[in-house]
């Protein structure tokens, strides 16, 4: 379903994924702020926190105005985070990049939106320590709709064309992060992650089936210690609290279930592969 592309007009298309991309991480940026607040993501416009002045759309340039405004609000000098170019660059990277991998095919869009849910998810877990049920609630059910789509019409690009499977790791994956949860408010009388994190793993099942949720938690729990345990240990020394830190486990999830979706596949049929190769089992 891929259609072919001469090479300027497959570099315009990628220039323009990211011009894009960074154009929504710029809507990103007030999801993250809004949502853990319950407020409208689409007005008022976008204003200066300290000052309350509008931002104007000169001044909102993903990337670019950060940069000439010096990090500073035009109106009042108010410093303006580095969290919000951020968002804005890595969200233009990652549509960049899912339109390189899937190309003309519905997968990219479909995928540019899973990125930039997962942008969102990851910001507001690193800044509020909750996952939004405005994300996972409705993306559920999405992915398992994309997986009879995908069933219907072959040749989408997306990954998981079979609903069954979609419900099973939804509620399977789900299930899984939720008794190691209580597991280890069992055994270890803490909370491993909160129930936002299962209901991201099940969204991430509903999109990408079994493997794909499989290969998020391994990614995960990798990122997680190699991140997460030297942050902890820095954590604890300045405190002095017995709850311990919280170390937010969303955004690895978010990581790995992108990892998932470019290289799910692939990871698969190598390990498929090796374990078919003689003398291996
Ligand atoms: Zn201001």
């Amino acid at each position: 379903m891929s259609l072919e592309l001469n090479e300027n007009a497959q570099t315009i298309l990628l220039a323009f994924s990211f011009v894009f991309g960074s154009m929504v991480g710029s809507f990103l940026n007030v999801c993250v702020h809004r949502l853990p607040l319950g407020l409208s993501v689409v007005k008022p416009r976008s204003r200066c926190p300290k000052c309350e002045k509008p931002i104007a759309w000169y001044d909102n340039i993903p990337m670019l105005s950060w940069l000439i405004l010096g990090a500073k609000c035009r109106n009042c000098d108010e410093p303006i985070s580095w969290q919000y170019p951020l968002v804005e660059a890595i969200t233009g990277t990652l549509f960049l990049l899912v339109y390189w991998r899937f190309g003309l095919t519905p997968a990219t869009p479909v995928y540019m939106i899973y990125c930039a849910a997962m942008v969102v998810v990851t910001f507001v877990d690193l800044t509020d320590w909750t996952i939004p049920n405005e994300i996972t609630y409705p993306g559920v059910p999405i992915g398992i709709g994309l997986s009879v789509v995908a069933m219907v019409y072959p040749g989408t690009g997306l990954q998981l064309d079979n609903p069954l499977e979609a419900i099973a790791a939804a509620f399977g994956a789900g299930g899984f992060l939720y008794m190691l949860d209580k597991a280890s408010l069992l055994f270890l009388g803490k909370r491993g992650m909160g129930f936002g994190d299962v209901k991201l793993i099940a969204m991430v099942g509903a999109f990408f089936g079994l493997w794909g949720a499989v290969i998020t938690i391994i990614v995960a729990s990798f990122v997680g210690s190699a991140v997460g345990i030297p942050m902890m240990i820095a954590d604890r020394r300045k405190e002095g609290a017995n709850e311990g830190p919280y170390l937010p486990f969303g955004p690895y999830l978010c990581v790995g279930s992108i990892i998932a979706m470019f290289f799910g596949p692939d990871i698969v049929a190598l390990y498929t592969g090796y374990l078919l190769m003689p003398g291996a089992l």
